[in-house]
């Protein structure tokens, strides 16, 4: 059994510390990764302080996983000992509902397996999270990852990154579209608090991309939209927001939501941005400081986001 080591929390109040424990031996179709850079999303602060109520302790969060394959299973075909593979937010599901079968296993009919903090489907034991040296996982849910990307740039895009590309995907976004991004960097800004601005753009988006998890008016961004236009959310505010319908029908606009990316759509990502050499910009941290990223990222003291670089866990 692969021992491993990472950091983790016994409980909801306690702060990551040092853990050991063991994963299963990879089967048939699996691999087992040395983890090498793992991202720090904003679920994994979530998770470890059970603030969604459905933590499982003890946790080891981390769900932006990039590292070397040291061992595969003798079915694997897609990949080889050494090769870098990558694992987001899910890493197993029924593989047989409708959505399983057309790749979209993150829409599971029976619930996808979380990379951390869920009940693995294979022998009943708890995952834990990419904050440690390795990971066993399906060949079905790692991916390959272009050589020409930096590495520590790749970890967030297969939490981060797939859930901001799978809604322009779905929703066809393409040449000559003007699309809103809330809460991101672009070309050209618009202050949603100078209500001239905003006004100045009214009935004017394709496509709008809100990914505020703070609690935040709707309403503003609808009148942005042309006529038959959609809004998507991918933020998660604690408290449901509420909408004036009169916003959604005086142009039949529509919100909607995305999470994350199905295996085909993240592989489709990560070709994508090995071919026009797109990465995250990520601030590389050692694991001891994961607590006080934790609390930066809580004061939103990061550009843009936190990486762990595993060769700093001893
Ligand atoms: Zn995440
Ligand atoms: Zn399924």
């Amino acid at each position: 059994m692969p021992s491993s080591k990472g950091y983790g929390t016994p409980n909801a109040e306690s702060p990551l510390a040092p853990v050991s424990f063991t994963r299963r031996e990879p089967g048939a179709t699996e691999i087992l990764i040395e983890i090498l850079y793992t991202g720090v999303c904003h679920s994994d602060l979530h998770m470890a302080r059970n603030e969604w109520g459905q933590s499982i302790y003890p946790l080891v969060p981390g769900h932006e996983i990039l590292g070397r394959v040291s061992a595969a299973g003798s079915k694997v075909t897609k990949f080889k000992v050494g090769d870098i593979a990558a694992v987001g937010v899910i890493v197993d599901s029924c593989r047989k509902c409708a959505p399983c079968k057309k790749g979209e296993e993150h829409f599971c009919d029976e619930g996808a397996t979380l990379t951390y903090a869920a009940k693995d489907r294979v022998d009943g034991s708890i995952t834990m999270g990419g904050y440690s040296n390795n990971y066993v996982v399906d060949e079905r849910f790692a991916h390959t990852v272009p050589s020409n990307l930096d590495m520590a740039g790749v970890a967030p895009l297969l939490c981060a990154g797939i859930t901001t590309y799978s809604p322009l995907r779905h929703w066809k976004v393409g040449p000559g579209m003007k699309v809103g991004i809330i809460g991101l960097g672009a070309d050209e800004v618009i202050l949603s608090t100078d209500e001239a601005q905003m006004k100045a753009h009214a009935g004017s988006f394709d496509f709008i991309l809100n990914a505020v998890s703070a609690p935040h008016k709707l309403e503003p961004y609808l009148a942005l939209l042309k006529q038959d236009a959609t809004m998507t959310l991918v933020g998660l505010p604690e408290k449901p927001p509420s909408v004036d319908v009169f916003s959604l029908i005086s142009k039949r606009v529509s919100i909607a939501g995305s999470m994350i990316g199905g295996m085909i759509e993240t592989q489709e990502m990560l070709d994508y941005c090995g071919k026009h050499n797109i990465t995250a910009d990520v601030e590389v941290i050692p694991i001891q400081k994961v607590n006080e990223a934790f609390e930066r990222m809580l004061k939103q003291d990061v550009k843009y986001r936190f990486v762990i670089d595993m060769s700093t866990l001893k």
